[in-house]
């Protein structure tokens, strides 16, 4: 399957990417940890990038695009995968539609994971990532509790742009730029909305569910 997640930052459209990949066995594509990983490499991608997203704003669609593009044309990519943060302008959504309608292999769907967005502040402020492996706990798990990774043992930090400030000002541009995307895909009759408030695994079970009329039949790699 070919799919896209949408919502606020902080709704858990990571967690639910990550849990969907393994579910599907196809990769989930997070244009967020793209630019993390060339910042801390210190890439030329890198240091284009990095005014925009320590201030919490979003990355030209330019960069942005060629960057999906190029990922989307390696050989893992090729019978389907998660787009997770991207397309987060209706520019973006509209070069993805054209770059795989090409190609003949269109978005399934679109899974907007809803939640409110003093909720959305509360889970950003409080989460955490492993500043050596970037796996990510939510507020309350006991890794943030303890400091630590437990896939790694790496020191656990809070991502830059997850400052309460930095938050809302996201929180912001989402609202301005990406919360049109959300349209788009309901424009196009591809739309699944979750409540997005809920555990992480009922959370999981109804996007499974409602992937199902989009083509999922609960195939782990299957890609209709
Ligand atoms: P995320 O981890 O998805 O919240 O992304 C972190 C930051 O990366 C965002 O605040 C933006 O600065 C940048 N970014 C990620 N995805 C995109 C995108 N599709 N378009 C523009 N900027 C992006």
């Amino acid at each position: 399957m070919r799919l896209v997640m949408l919502g606020l930052p902080g709704a858990g459209k990571g967690t639910q990417a990550d849990l969907l990949a393994k579910e599907l066995g196809i990769p989930r594509i997070s244009t967020g940890d793209m630019f993390r990983e060339a910042l801390q490499s210190d890439t030329e991608l890198g240091r284009q990038v990095k005014e925009y997203v320590e201030r919490g704003e979003l990355v030209p669609d330019s960069l942005t695009v060629a960057l999906v593009e190029q990922r989307l044309s390696q050989p893992d990519a090729r019978d389907g995968f998660i787009l997770d943060g991207f397309p987060r302008t209706v520019p973006q959504a509209e070069a993805l539609r054209d770059t795989l309608a090409a190609a003949g292999k269109p978005i399934d769907a679109a899974v907007f994971i809803d939640v409110d967005q003093e909720e959305a502040i509360r889970r950003i402020a409080g989460r955490r990532v492993c500043s050596q492996c970037g796996a990510t706990y939510g507020a309350g798990a006991p890794e943030v509790e303890a400091g630590r990774c437990s896939q790694c043992g790496g020191p656990l930090v809070q991502r830059p742009d997850d400052t309460e400030e930095t938050a809302r000002r996201r929180l912001q541009v989402y609202m301005d730029q990406t919360h049109p995307v959300v349209e788009f895909y309901r424009a196009e009759n591809r739309l699944v909305t979750v409540d997005g408030g809920r555990d992480v695994p009922e959370v999981l079970a109804d996007i499974l569910e409602s992937l199902r009329p989009f083509g999922l039949d609960g195939r782990a790699g299957d890609a209709p």
